[in-house]
């Protein structure tokens, strides 16, 4: 059985047909729900890429894959590579590297600056490619990354030879529904229909500040967000679904779709991703479509984590799963046998100046903020939305959840002081010219 694991940036799963949504954004893939599993409450580790991939890769939590920081270059300057990123180690198995060490042969294609073979990411595949925007392309028209279309005619025949030889692992990352967003027609301009602007819409967005300026109206602000990004999921949709329907054989494959964090719509005043730990920026979609003999189909509403996926596609194709791996295989529940434990699911938002921490668990949420001293406790059965925060209203709940949150912090504080590299020499001379060390 080949895998393809197909993750789309910033996507998320509320804005998918597949999942309710009733834009058909998700059309031409829609049938991965009709005919799979669907998983509807997954929790990223974190609410931006380099944490997110590398803990969808490693099935380990950012404060173990250690890949919590980088700065995206400036595409519209014509800047290419990330600055100040972790490297994933090499001692850290990866899903990649799991699947290789049994025979399969693995391709992986990224778009994403922050998930490239520099940076760590190509571990365990014989091919990896960092897909650009072709030189030519027009950045003012937000062409500033490989788009849908682009991944589409790099997939080399090595990929279908891989295919072809029935042991492939092929991982996707597509980058579409990020900004910038181009006009995705002809599907922007039927979902902007009711958003009547002055003048026509533009080929691009390529500043958030557009949507603050375009309308005073909060509303109209959002509906407008709304239809560019859903331009851009329908638009990777259209692609990804021609793409398996020219690749795959869907009864010799195991197709895997998910996304490293979800986007914040103007919830909680926030426009982006990578801000906050609240539920529109960490939930992802996860459709797993098995070959119709697994006869494995259905919605699977269990609170899951990224870091389960790997051990699930380990587990479907029967090999074991390295003990470095903290996720839990998801296949007790997609063969809905009992032998799943639900677990406290954690998060976390190291960035800049950001130290945000979150623990899910029995239907309630608490985000500590150790920057801006902030704490808050959701019961997101009865409040998806984060509305209410209940933290004085059940101080009891909040104190245990706290105590277990800050214990894992604090401990993952002690563990990264422990190991932190050694300085090397020509650092510690000129540290030492400065004054700093001994
Ligand atoms: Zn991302």
């Amino acid at each position: 059985m080949n895998v393809v694991l197909i993750t789309v940036d910033t996507l998320r799963p509320d804005h998918l047909s597949a999942y309710g949504y009733a834009r058909g954004t998700s059309a031409p893939l829609d049938w991965l729900a009709e005919e799979g599993v669907v998983f509807t409450n997954v929790y990223s580790t974190s609410s931006w890429t380099p944490p997110s991939v590398a803990s969808l890769l490693t099935s380990l939590p950012p404060d173990r894959h250690g890949i919590r920081s980088g700065d995206a270059p400036d595409f519209l300057e014509g800047g290419h590579e990330v600055e100040g990123q972790e490297v994933l180690r090499g001692s850290v198995v990866t899903l990649a590297e799991a699947v290789a060490a049994h025979g399969y042969t693995t391709v992986g294609f990224s778009t994403n600056p922050h998930v490239s073979a520099r940076l760590g990411f190509a571990q365990g595949f014989d091919h990896f490619e960092s897909l650009r925007a072709p030189a030519s392309s027009d950045t003012s028209a937000g062409a500033v990354y490989a788009d849908a279309a682009a991944v589409a005619s790099a997939v080399t025949r090595r990929t279908r030879e891989a295919i072809a030889a029935g042991k492939a692992f092929i991982w996707i990352h597509y980058l579409d529904p990020h900004f910038p967003y181009r006009k995705r027609s002809p599907w922007l301009e039927e979902y902007a229909e009711s958003d009547a602007r002055d003048g026509p819409l533009p080929a691009a967005i390529t500043h958030p500040r557009w949507f603050h300026e375009s309308t005073a109206d909060p509303a109209a602000r959002r509906r407008l967000f709304e239809a560019w990004y859903d331009g851009e999921i329908r638009f990777a949709c259209k692609e990804i679904g021609a793409l398996l329907e020219e690749l795959v054989d869907r009864e010799q494959t195991l197709i895997v779709l998910t996304s490293d964090h979800g986007e914040s719509i103007f919830e909680h005043g926030v426009l982006g991703h990578g801000q906050t730990l609240f539920e529109a920026e960490l939930r992802i979609p996860l459709m797993l479509r098995f070959p119709e003999a697994w006869n494995a189909t259905g919605t699977r509403s269990e609170r899951v984590s990224i870091m389960d996926i790997a051990p699930t596609i380990l587990s479907a194709l029967a090999i074991p799963i390295p003990e470095s791996m903290s996720g839990q295989s998801l296949m007790p529940l997609v063969r809905e046998d009992a032998r799943f434990e639900s677990r406290a699911l954690y998060s976390e938002l190291r960035r800049g100046r950001l130290d945000v921490h979150a623990v899910i668990e029995d239907g309630w949420k608490l985000i500590v903020d150790r920057g801006r001293r902030f704490q808050a406790l959701y019961h997101l059965d009865e409040d998806p939305g984060e509305s209410r925060n209940l933290i004085h209203v059940r101080p009891g709940r909040a104190r245990r959840l706290g105590q277990a949150l800050m214990a894992r912090v604090r401990e993952a504080d002690a563990a990264r002081a422990a190991h932190r590299e050694p300085i090397d020499e020509e650092t510690r001379v000129r540290l030492r010219a400065l004054g700093y060390v001994e």
